[in-house]
């Protein structure tokens, strides 16, 4: 067997890795949003020159692990495994791509990704070759998020994008025994805020700034996170206005209730919100709140309402802010860029900790229950892999922090 990591290698973006059985299969196929980096670099290594490709399994709707999947249809035709919700939300990130300028593939292979994708259920064993099996189950990150375990000679367990304690809108995720563990790195290094206690301080900001007459501009992530927000609020009491992506996925949502927790409460939730777009634009946003994308202040609703809120609002950052993003910029300079240009924002901000990965503990705890003789730790920016790498050794386990590029045989 072989393991090639061809991205998410020190990084967080375009996620792949390549396992060689008696088979091929690709995990993953993502896309490095955001970053100035020229095309080689946002999509996985040799992603231009066909790589081959028989399977592939996707374990979640994030650009960061589909965004790259229609350039494999270039000239040939991999069978694609995924969970039902994840389908239609990677229709829209890909169409959405597409029609930003964003994408270096076309409609016609997004069409052909589409009629190769097989339905795949948690808990199912599916047969991919003679000595080859592979089984998904919940990550716990987003709705549709999988583990994958390949079974051949040996066991390779592939977190995904993981979340091993559980969330409004998502169940934990389970480790279980393998021999070689894949795993995400993303916040290896610390441990998250108890989330009760920022759901608290959250909801406490919201009541203070609609109360003096401001608006609650929520920027969220389009997909996990919008849900939970209008979730949240509605538990509070409160009736948010809902504009941008996180609509359309706000629906997926609803048609796939049966992989939440609790899905009378989403729906229910659901139903108290107010969706807007440019034509149903309220009067006065004057005590409102508004729940937008995009998270990371990259374009969006979120910048039309920016400019047009009163003096006493407040802006909720609530996820991961990358490099080189608006999110970022304001954190570090109290600035953002519209259209090329750069504009100073006076109204405060706060960064709230609604983290869908595990901090150090829990990584580290889930690592103990797989107890795998190999380790490989990826998706995480360079400081993080390693250093996640350096706390199982101490923990007496054989872990290293693979580079792109890099291929193991494991015997
Ligand atoms: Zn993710
Ligand atoms: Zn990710």
């Amino acid at each position: 067997m072989k393991i090639t990591f061809l991205g998410a290698g020190r990084e967080v973006g375009r996620s792949a890795i390549q396992i060689q059985t008696d088979t091929e299969i690709l995990l993953d196929y993502g896309y490095k949003q955001y970053k100035n980096a020229p095309l080689q670099e946002k999509y996985p290594i040799n992603a231009f020159n066909h790589p081959k490709a028989k399977n592939v399994i996707l374990s979640h709707a994030h650009l960061d692990h589909c965004g790259g999947l229609p350039l494999l249809f270039e000239n040939q035709n991999p069978r694609v495994f995924t969970t039902p919700p994840t389908i239609p939300m990677i229709n829209l990130l890909l169409k959405d791509s597409i029609k930003i300028g964003d994408a270096a593939f076309g409609k016609k292979h997004v069409q052909k990704l589409f009629n190769n994708i097989v339905k795949t259920k948690y808990g199912k064993r599916y047969q991919l070759s003679k000595r080859t099996t592979f089984t998904l189950t919940d990550a716990g990150h987003i709705l549709g998020s999988a583990q994958t375990m390949i079974e051949s000679e040996k066991k390779i367990l592939y977190t995904g994008d993981l979340k091993t304690t559980p969330m409004m809108l998502n169940k934990p995720a389970k480790p279980e025994k393998t021999d070689i563990l894949i795993i995400e790195s993303t916040y290896a290094q610390k441990d998250h805020p108890d989330r009760f206690e920022v759901e608290k301080t959250f909801i406490k900001e919201v009541e203070k700034t609609v109360e003096t007459g401001g608006v609650a501009l929520i920027p969220s992530f389009a997909i996990g996170r919008t849900q939970e927000m209008i979730s949240l609020l509605s538990m509070n009491g409160f009736e948010p206005f809902v504009a941008g992506m996180g609509l359309k996925v706000s629906e997926i949502y609803q048609n796939y209730s049966n992989y939440l927790p609790n899905p009378g409460a989403f729906i229910k939730a659901l139903k108290k919100t107010t969706p807007v777009n440019k034509k149903t634009f309220p009067k006065t946003l004057d005590s409102s709140i508004v729940v937008t994308t995009a998270g990371m202040l990259e374009g969006g609703p979120v910048l039309n309402y920016i400019t047009k809120i009163n003096k006493n609002s407040k802006i909720f950052l609530n996820g991961y802010q990358a490099e080189e993003t608006n999110g970022r910029m304001l954190i570090e300079q109290g600035k953002i860029k519209i259209n090329n240009q750069i504009i100073e924002v006076d109204t405060p901000y706060q960064f709230f900790d609604f983290s869908a990965h595990p901090g150090k503990t829990e990584l580290v705890n889930y690592v103990k229950k797989t107890n795998p003789e190999k380790i490989f730790c990826v998706h995480g920016n360079e400081e993080s892999c390693i250093a996640f790498a350096e706390t199982l050794k101490r923990e007496g386990f054989n872990a290293t922090a693979p580079k792109n590029g890099e291929t193991f045989k494991i015997q």
